[in-house]
């Protein structure tokens, strides 16, 4: 999954970067307004987690704007606590939710994870698929009943492909959920993940449409 984060605050920027990064997300960083506006531009993202007051362009006229362009992305506004009106304006003009500043990492992850679940029009937390049963926000995955472990590149690859069962997703698109701006990419890097996944999990779950991409069965 492939986030954008629209912060100012360098510390918080930093320590939020380093926890998403840690839960495997693609993450790019900008502090500003008007270079949120250039990423939303040129890249797609799963999430939006924009801090509201930013230098050159608020964090409110992002969002505006971003909405105008009819991009459906999920946006999590971050915002100070004791103001209500911000809140407010920020889920009138288009946020999907908000989270107080200072904000505790583990509610920051899990409302990430919700939205990233409604996103994909799944509320429930667990997808099952011939015997293969999978939970995103804790990462336990089992087999006829039996725990199996995925490596974290693994999970980069499944976690997309389970977020919209049904939906192809090609190699590019799944190589920009792998890595953020500055990593390098080896080129047959998707299919390596995807072939651990398989071994683990069966040949079933993630299917191949020659040429096209990758998808997980609807269920
Ligand atoms: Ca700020």
């Amino acid at each position: 999954m492939r986030l954008l984060l629209i912060e100012d605050d360098t510390m918080i920027g930093e320590a939020v970067l380093d926890q998403l990064r840690a839960e495997d997300y693609a993450v790019d960083w900008v502090r500003d307004g008007e270079m949120a506006l250039t990423a939303l531009k040129t890249q797609t993202y799963d999430l939006v987690l924009l801090d509201l007051g930013l230098p050159r362009l608020d964090g409110l006229e992002v969002l505006r704007a971003l909405r105008a362009r009819k991009l459906r992305v999920p946006v999590l506004i971050a915002t100070a606590r004791d103001s209500v009106q911000q809140k407010v304006q920020g889920l009138d003009a288009g946020a999907d939710d908000y989270i107080l500043k200072p904000y505790d990492l583990d509610e920051l992850l899990a409302r990430i994870r919700a939205l990233l679940r409604r996103a994909a029009g799944r509320a429930e937390p667990v997808y099952e698929y011939k015997g293969v049963s999978i939970c995103p926000a804790t990462r336990e995955v089992s087999v006829a009943g039996e725990p199996v472990v995925l490596s974290a590149r693994e999970w980069a690859v499944l976690e997309p492909l389970l977020a919209r069962p049904g939906l192809l997703l090609s190699r590019p698109q799944l190589e920009e959920k792998l890595y953020g701006w500055k990593d390098d990419i080896s080129s047959n890097a998707v299919e390596v993940y995807i072939h651990g996944v398989r071994k683990k999990l069966g040949a079933d779950l993630i299917q191949n449409v020659r040429g096209l991409g990758y998808m997980v069965p609807r269920v």
